[in-house]
């Protein structure tokens, strides 16, 4: 079918004003927070219900073209990148909040609704949706469940997965499918509601979802931790984990919170040191500070640490966040190569030091500023461009860092991405994390939902 023609056949799916070619449309829709690959989508489609997206899935299958779902477009992968003329799909107009059920717990929305509108409705119904991260208001729901987000809880509530409780989903075949039902527990076969969290729009377009919500969460005390060694912070951690009730656990270096202050001019807490560690604890006991703080004592004395703050009310807790979940975009100004890796806690000590031996001697000429969710073992390895390289220079260089890391990884049995998925960035990567039987049952999964390969093309694998 001509362009033309199949441009029209979208527009009477979804109306005139729902369909999009302008330039302006096709730059800001096709592309997420990578920026590597150069936006290129035919067009931007915005259905307003399952059935609309189920009638383009549908045409994509008997006109052959190919669909890229969009939420937010906060991905750091390239997951939500059209850069070979596919249609975008994106979901923001299905934004509602379909119900709460204070009785069961749940929350029902479509996929277009933001993290933050989630999280806002769970508290306004006195529950709490406990999924957290600093891109939180602008990604969807949707995008949350296709990467299976993780963030700065999961230590204390886990990834998305372990929230969701129902979807609805078009498979890339057409077929509507409703999953979960919002039920607790439900063992009637394979769980396919499952395959669909992390699956990265290659799939199914999620079309809504059920959530579970947790009680209201118990005031916490915030603090922040300086510490001269990176090999000091899993020590740090242990002693909190021991004694206090963890809600996160997040450690960053001077190279990010000197960067954050300056563009944000925020206030330095305390005189700089090499590394930072932001504990939060849930104050879940009458005597929860008085340990957080014996604790704080006692690595002081031990010369784990060197200095600290606690935040005595909940505006100087934000401040303290703001050190940690401000680096990712404040970064982006150094057009950072991301790393997203994970081994077990237990392997942390082990790991850190020869990652970072690997960064200070095979790449010298990269500044690595290293940051992430230690409670969770999951390290963000941002690599900065060097003003002077090119672009492809650049990476170049990055891809190789991210196969030097990758082997790394596989020899500590860790995982090549912890958080973010695999989208465009992380193909090559996959066979450190996956063995050759396991990344051939995952291509059969892929033909069994999306057998003519129209939903998110080359994205996981090619
Ligand atoms: C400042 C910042 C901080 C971040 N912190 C974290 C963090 O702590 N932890 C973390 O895990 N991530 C983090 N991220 C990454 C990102 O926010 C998450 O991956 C988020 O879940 C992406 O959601 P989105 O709606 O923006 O998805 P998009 O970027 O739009 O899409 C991501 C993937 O999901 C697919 N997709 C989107 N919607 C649907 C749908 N309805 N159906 C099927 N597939 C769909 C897309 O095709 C794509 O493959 C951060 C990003 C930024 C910019």
């Amino acid at each position: 079918m001509a362009e033309a023609d199949l441009l029209t056949r979208l527009a009477a799916i979804v109306g005139d004003r729902y369909l999009s070619t302008t330039p302006e449309d096709l730059i800001q829709y096709g592309t997420d927070r990578t920026r590597h690959w150069p936006p290129a989508p035919l067009a931007v489609v915005r259905p307003g219900s399952v059935a609309e997206v189920q009638a383009i899935v549908c045409l994509a299958n008997s006109e052959g073209f190919a669909i890229v779902p969009s939420g937010g477009r906060t991905g750091l992968s390239g997951g939500a990148v059209a850069a070979r003329g596919e249609l975008v799909l994106a979901l923001e107009r299905m934004n509602g909040i379909v119900a709460v059920d204070p009785e069961s717990a749940t929350l029902t929305c479509e996929a277009g609704v933001t993290t933050a509108a989630v999280q806002g409705a769970a508290a306004t119904a006195g529950l709490c949706y406990p999924v957290d991260f600093a891109s939180a208001g602008s990604s969807h729901i949707g995008g949350n469940i296709a990467t299976n987000a993780g963030g700065i809880r999961v230590l204390r509530h886990g990834m998305t997965r372990a929230w969701v409780r129902g979807l609805e989903v078009v498979t890339g075949a057409g077929e509507r499918l409703a999953l979960g039902h919002g039920l607790t527990k439900d063992n009637v076969g394979y769980d396919l509601l499952q395959l669909f969290i992390g699956s990265e729009g290659t799939l199914g377009v999620i079309c809504t979802a059920t959530l579970a919500l947790a009680p209201p969460p118990p005031p916490r005390v915030v603090l922040l931790l300086g510490a001269a060694e990176l090999a000091a912070l899993p020590g740090v951690l242990v002693a909190f984990r021991e004694r206090c009730a963890l809600s996160a656990c997040e450690f960053f270096p001077e190279a990010a919170v000197a960067r954050v202050i300056e563009r944000h001019g925020l206030t330095r807490p305390f005189a700089a040191t090499h590394w930072y560690l932001l504990v939060e604890i849930e104050l879940a006991t009458d005597t929860a500070t008085e340990q957080a703080l014996a604790v704080f004592d006692a690595l002081l004395n031990q010369g784990l640490v060197s200095a600290g703050v606690m935040a005595q009310n909940e505006a100087q807790a934000r401040e303290l966040w703001r050190l940690r979940e401000d680096i990712s975009d404040t970064l982006a100004g150094w057009s950072p190569w991301k790393n997203d890796v994970a081994v077990r806690p237990a392997l942390l000590p082990a790991f850190l030091e020869r990652a970072n031996a690997l960064c200070t001697v095979q790449f010298p000429a990269l500044e690595a500023i290293w940051f992430g969710h230690l409670g969770d073992g999951n390290i963000h390895i941002n690599a900065l461009k060097p003003a002077a390289w090119s672009t492809d220079r650049f990476r170049a260089e990055g891809e190789r860092l991210s196969a030097a890391l990758g082997a790394l990884v596989q020899e500590f049995h860790g995982s090549i991405s912890a958080e973010h998925g695999i989208g465009l960035l992380k193909k090559a990567l996959l066979p450190y994390s996956r063995s050759a039987a396991e990344l051939r049952l995952m291509r059969a999964v892929k033909q069994l939902f999306d057998p003519n390969r129209i939903l998110n093309p080359g994205k996981i694998f090619d």
